[in-house]
């Protein structure tokens, strides 16, 4: 994939399925194997943004992701290249739960990201923070609180809110985890297992939504819509275990998530929203 050159002749190419916002081809060319995302123009600055996000964690060192090529766009699309990976079937949750202990353990002095980027396509504001349950509140559950309102739901949400953002400061304002580096978009489809050089089976996580926050939050989304087996977290809590009231906080971090999907996918999320808001509530 190194020597790769701009003018690469592809020979065949085909659509891969599996994503939830942007078209994925898989291409073959003269020299090697490519994935390509597209989309219209207009979310190029959301490929830049998975494209810095994947060289990061390529320099990582923990865990594998796609080599991240180009990103531009060419009449009326957006694209972004990324290396082939062909996945395997084997489940190699216990590896991932591993490499993503040390993943995690890659820290930063303040939370947040070097830009603002994205989860699916919605704004994720990232501005550097020093306190986590400013963070939280500020860059995460107000900005999907309020789209949330703009989108229409405000009448079957406006009464948790008091309740709801109380509650929450209560649970995260002693916390003060450390600003580890996340992978931000952690559900079971954006991870993989693949066979490396030395035909060795390795985890591969790829789409995401980097920032530097509490490392529970990347759990959290693991546990949301399943996929990832106990060997998993056993293996993480080997190499790292989790500290005492991280139960309580996997509801807060999965609530965010939750309102992505009731503001990109529309109204059959606002049941498991509110159901989580109440479940927050009731349960402090
Ligand atoms: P989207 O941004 O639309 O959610 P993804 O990045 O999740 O798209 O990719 C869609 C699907 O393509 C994934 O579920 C995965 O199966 C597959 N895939 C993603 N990246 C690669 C890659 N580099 N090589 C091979 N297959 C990939």
């Amino acid at each position: 994939m190194k020597n790769l050159a701009i003018n690469e002749k592809i020979v065949s190419a085909s659509t891969i399925s599996g994503g939830d916002i942007n078209a994925a081809w898989f291409l073959q060319g003269e020299h090697g194997r490519y994935f390509l995302k597209l989309n219209a123009a207009q979310y190029v600055t959301m490929f830049a943004c998975e494209y810095r996000a994947l060289l990061t964690m390529s320099k990582s060192l923990t865990l594998a992701c796609p080599q991240a090529l180009f990103y531009g766009t060419f009449a009326d699309r957006s694209y972004l290249l990324l290396e082939f990976i062909e996945f395997c079937n084997s489940d190699c949750d216990a590896e991932l739960g591993v490499c993503l202990a040390d993943f995690h353990s890659l820290t930063h002095p303040e939370y947040g990201w070097q830009e603002n980027n994205f989860i699916g396509t919605t704004a994720q504001i990232n501005t550097r923070m020093t306190n986590w349950c400013d963070f939280w509140l500020q860059c995460r559950l107000h900005p999907q609180w309020q789209l949330a309102a703009k989108q229409g739901y405000s009448t079957h949400l406006k009464h948790f809110e008091t309740p709801l953002f109380t509650r929450v400061e209560t649970l995260l304002r002693d916390h003060h985890p450390k600003a580890s580096l996340l992978h931000g978009d952690l559900w079971s489809g954006n991870k993989a297992c693949y066979l490396n050089k030395a035909g060795k089976r390795q985890p591969v996580i790829f789409d995401p939504a980097c920032y530097y926050g509490d490392r529970e939050t990347d759990l959290a989304l693991s546990r949301l819509f399943g996929g990832f087996s106990t060997s998993f977290y056993e293996a993480y809590e080997r190499v790292w275990p989790l500290t005492e009231g991280h139960q309580q906080r996997c509801t807060v971090y999965q609530l965010y998530h939750m309102l992505n999907h009731l503001n990109l996918f529309g109204e059959g999320y606002l049941a498991s929203c509110q159901n989580m808001i109440a479940r927050i509530i009731d349960a402090y």
